[in-house]
């Protein structure tokens, strides 16, 4: 229960008990929502710019907009978080070489130094009102006169049966997160991309007897991400796709199907890791009417401009070409400069 809820069912029994007592309630009513939204955090607070996501572009947006000298906020969540914190080593990023969360954690403090305001809160809805955008979290509400969207991607799923009965039961979709507790046994992963092949690296390399999934005969991953995995004599299973996961408590073996074979094979396996593809976070966008593409990327122009004035996008949220943390950092600096230039037109208005 949140902090707020906690507040409202305290004042609740006691408007209950002066009720039972004949005493004036409607003046206890009005205090008692001031009293809940001091107790939570649920006034509204103002802000210049509110970003939502605190990944490379909505964290640029932020030491942007803070070196602008606008008031901001940028707000982050667990589910999704930032796709940086999960990438375990990042060579492609000019002048750093390391784990993605040291690079994340830099950023962030970066942001905060310059006086930007980190707020770990799930954002639910965005509404436009007359004085320009109320930003409801799950503690409260915000207002701002300008909003950027910073919300990144999430995992897509397989859709087989025992993938959703078996999370966290050796299902997972963040070798970073779990694969620790896979060292020494066998695991799988599932996928020929980027995010595949980097996680095959990373669980060998901290132990695990792994194995690389595709249901095509070439992988999508970059060229040195191809070598570093086949000089690691890392095996793996082409041109085939999951049918089904199975075990008893947890995964204890999957099931494949080879597509030009049309056979069907099991597999031994204590771990399954899932990389098969990011999906864009962009559902808070709807109650906007911020228009988006069949898959679901916010559409931005060259500043990052929405269709929706005064709302900008960057990063991985958008329907840009290149998914990487060097593009969603440009991004997110143009998207705060388009603000601060929206910002300083409302105000010449
Ligand atoms: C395993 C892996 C390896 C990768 N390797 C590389 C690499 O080597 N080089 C490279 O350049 N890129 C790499 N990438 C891609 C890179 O991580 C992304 O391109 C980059 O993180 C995108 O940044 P972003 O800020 O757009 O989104 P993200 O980093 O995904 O951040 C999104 C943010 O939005 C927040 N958010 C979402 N919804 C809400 C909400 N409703 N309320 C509040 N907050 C919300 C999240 O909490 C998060 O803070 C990798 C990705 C993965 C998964």
């Amino acid at each position: 229960m949140t902090s707020k809820k906690v507040g409202k069912v305290l004042i609740q029994h006691f408007l209950l008990a002066f009720k039972a007592y004949n005493l004036e309630v409607i003046i206890m009513e009005v205090a008692a929502e001031e009293i809940v939204d001091e107790l939570s955090g649920g006034r509204e607070e103002s802000f210049d710019v509110i970003i939502i996501g605190a990944g490379p572009a909505g964290l640029t947006s932020a030491i942007y907009c803070a070196r602008y000298g606008l008031s901001t906020a940028f707000f982050e969540t667990v589910d999704p978080a930032s796709q940086l914190s999960l990438t375990p080593i990042i060579e492609n990023f000019p002048g750093y070489e390391g784990d993605g969360f040291s690079l994340l954690d830099r950023m962030k403090n970066q942001a905060i130094k310059f006086g930007a305001v980190h707020k770990f809160e799930n954002v639910e809805r965005i509404r436009r009102i007359e004085e320009g955008f109320e930003v409801i979290s799950e503690n409260g509400k915000y207002l701002a006169k300008a909003i950027i969207i910073a919300t990144g991607g999430k995992h897509r799923e397989l859709g087989v049966p025992g993938e959703k009965e078996f999370v966290g039961r050796g299902v997972s979709y963040c070798a970073t997160c779990d694969g620790h507790f896979f060292k020494g046994k066998k695991v799988i992963v599932i996928g020929g991309g980027n995010t595949a092949v980097t996680d095959a690296i990373y669980l060998k390399e901290i132990g695990c007897d792994v194995t690389l999934v595709h249901r095509r005969d070439e992988l999508r991953a970059e060229k040195a991400l191809q070598e570093e995995l086949f000089k690691r004599k890392i095996p793996v299973i082409w041109n085939s796709i999951v049918l089904r996961i199975e075990g008893d408590e947890k995964v204890e073996r999957v099931v494949l199907l080879n597509r030009v074979e049309n056979r069907e094979f099991e597999v031994e396996v204590d771990g399954i890791f899932i990389a098969v593809g990011i999906k864009p976070a962009t559902e808070i966008v709807d109650e906007l009417g911020v228009e988006k593409d069949p898959v679901g990327y916010i559409k931005v122009d060259k500043r990052q401009q929405t269709n929706i004035e005064g709302v900008f996008a960057a990063g991985d949220c958008c329907d840009n070409p290149l998914k990487q943390v060097v593009t969603a950092c440009g991004d997110g600096a143009v998207a705060a400069n388009s603000a601060f230039e929206y910002i300083k037109m409302m105000g010449a208005k």
